[in-house]
């Protein structure tokens, strides 16, 4: 058996608890919405959500993947819940957000990936709260042609795509995606839309080397990239991928300054770094510069 490793000092959470905290989770449940803060079971959930900082997951929640860091159940998902984009909208207004983070899970078994209704919950979104800035966190949308122009057309002000991990750990991390698919669909974001900031980010800590990740950033900034996050991977549960380094808070700053002189716009790089983690705060301090 492979018990949970001991986390380090410097992965410490606050626990959550404040009145906040308490309305964001009502919120949620009254809208009956899914979150990848609690699907995820994210460290920073504490924080954020006393901040009504909460990142939706849209299309059920269950994928029809099993990456193997991912708390996400896999089986075969339900039928599209067309009510979804409105209550997605309706709870954005609610919490008053200036920037909102909309991710998903990975629907195969739609003929579009669930592009129109990654595009339906951004329009509705933008009815409702034309001023907040919208940003997704999308599938790979591996075979299923068409699905990307679809939700581009739509004009989230971000596009994130996750890469997750170096080439080289994709069989064993995220068996059913393909590294370069995930950097072309980053990459024709851009050449869709040159108003789109696209996002992409990294998970440390699965046995990658400096040399790799270093890699993965060229790769990044050959396709455009503009933001990237770098945080610790932290096993969900004992059946998860084991975490092979606990990356020291002085590595992330390593990999940060690294980032910061290849030219991405905004680095995120911490053991706690998620890649919606102060995606709000971030996004306003890159507008208002
Ligand atoms: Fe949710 Fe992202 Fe914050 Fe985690 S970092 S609690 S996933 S908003
Ligand atoms: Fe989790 Fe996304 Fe992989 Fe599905 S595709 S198992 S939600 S990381």
């Amino acid at each position: 058996d492979n018990p949970i490793q001991r986390k380090p000092d410097w992965i410490r959470v606050r626990a959550p608890n404040s009145p906040v905290y308490q309305e964001t989770r009502k919120l949620m449940r009254d809208n009956r919405l899914v979150t990848v803060c609690e699907e995820a079971a994210c460290p920073n959930i504490g924080e954020c959500w006393s901040q009504r900082h909460a990142t939706m997951m849209i299309m059920g929640e269950i994928c029809t993947r099993a990456c193997s860091f991912c708390n996400v159940t896999t089986g075969m998902p339900k039928v599209l819940d067309t009510d979804e984009p409105q209550r997605v909208a309706e709870a954005v207004a609610k919490l008053g957000l200036r920037h909102v983070v909309i991710t998903s899970v990975d629907r195969d078994d739609l003929a579009d990936g669930g592009a129109l209704h990654f595009a339906q919950t951004i329009a509705r979104v933008r009815e409702a709260s034309p001023e907040t800035t919208i940003e997704i966190l999308t599938p790979d949308f591996l075979r299923k042609p068409g699905a990307l122009e679809v939700v581009v057309k739509a004009r989230p002000d971000v596009f994130n795509h996750n890469i997750e991990t170096v080439p080289r750990l994709y069989p064993s991390i995220r068996p059913g995606a393909r590294y370069f698919q995930s950097v072309r669909l980053l990459d024709d974001v851009k050449a869709l839309d040159a108003s789109i900031f696209t996002k992409s980010g990294l998970m440390l800590g699965l046995g990658e080397e400096k040399m790799e990740v270093a890699q993965v950033m060229d790769d990044f900034r050959i396709a455009d990239v503009d933001f990237i996050t770098m945080g610790q991977y932290l096993q969900p549960t004992p059946k998860h991928a084991a975490v092979a380094k606990f990356v020291p808070p002085d590595e992330f700053e390593e990999f940060a300054r690294m980032a910061r002189a290849k030219g991405f716009l905004q680095v995120s790089s911490s053991p706690l770094t998620r890649s919606s983690y102060h995606a709000d705060s971030d996004f306003a301090a890159l507008r208002e510069a």
